[in-house]
């Protein structure tokens, strides 16, 4: 099977890849461990809004997504295989494995992404991709959409794509490259989306190093929320 989305007035939930996928449902011997321990920490992130579904947000697209790999240390670049949430599961409540596929192979030149599972897979496998080829011990990449921590991304000093970039194009596989050699972001795990609204992504060698950097820049943001409001979470009337 083969698709090409195209770009609409909000990016989010748009394939933008050709796809090559294999339908075959995920043994769960293989991955149910593995999948398990992502659902749980999306269930964290979906209890917090940073993952989800909104009618008013990014016109009704289901938001964020997870993964963690599946191969070997050594894999090389383009193929160091992950499993991941399938496309428009933003807003699924009770995942299980049927909303998981495993993405084996990915070529931001060539935009193209090889994959198996009972889902298609996230239309951001390809920066998923991108931030396996970083460094071989990156195993888990979160991505979330939280404009509490983007808006602030400056001055919580998250390193940031360049704004005129989109999501899952060639140049923001680049720009994350530059950002992983120029600045702090290999020991800080973390980066914003300049061009991608409200979007997050954080990783780390295992799942909850990943989740721990997504949940301690969140309380920074509402720590920088409420001293900003004179010591208050709401603005006071
Ligand atoms: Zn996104």
């Amino acid at each position: 099977m083969s698709s090409t989305g195209h770009a609409g007035a909000y990016d989010e939930g748009v394939i933008k890849f050709n796809a090559a996928h294999d339908t075959r449902r995920l043994d769960t011997r293989v991955y149910g461990d593995l999948a398990c321990k992502l659902v749980a920490w999306r269930e964290i992130m979906a209890k917090t809004q940073l993952v989800g579904q909104d009618p008013g947000r990014y016109g009704g697209a289901g938001y964020g997504n997870v993964s963690g790999r599946v191969s070997a240390p050594a894999a090389g670049r383009g193929e160091r295989s992950f499993l991941i949430t399938g496309t428009q599961t933003g807003g699924t409540q009770c995942l299980s494995l049927d909303h998981f596929c495993v993405v084996s192979r990915y070529d931001y030149n060539k935009n193209s992404v090889v994959s198996q599972g009972p889902i298609n897979p996230s239309s951001e496998s390809m920066t998923h991709g991108a931030i396996y080829d970083l460094a071989p011990q990156i195993r888990f990449v979160l991505h979330a959409h939280t404009p509490l921590i983007w808006t602030r991304a400056k001055e919580l000093r998250i390193p940031t794509t360049d704004p005129s970039v989109p999501y899952g194009t060639p140049e923001m596989a680049r720009e994350m490259h530059r950002l992983f050699r120029t600045t702090t972001l290999p020991e800080l795990r973390i980066l914003s989306m300049g061009g991608h609204e409200d979007g997050i992504i954080v990783f780390g060698k295992t799942c909850e190093e990943a989740g721990q950097v997504m949940f301690t820049y969140l309380a920074r943001a509402y720590e920088t929320l409420c001293s900003s409001n004179g010591v208050g979470l709401c603005t006071r009337g």
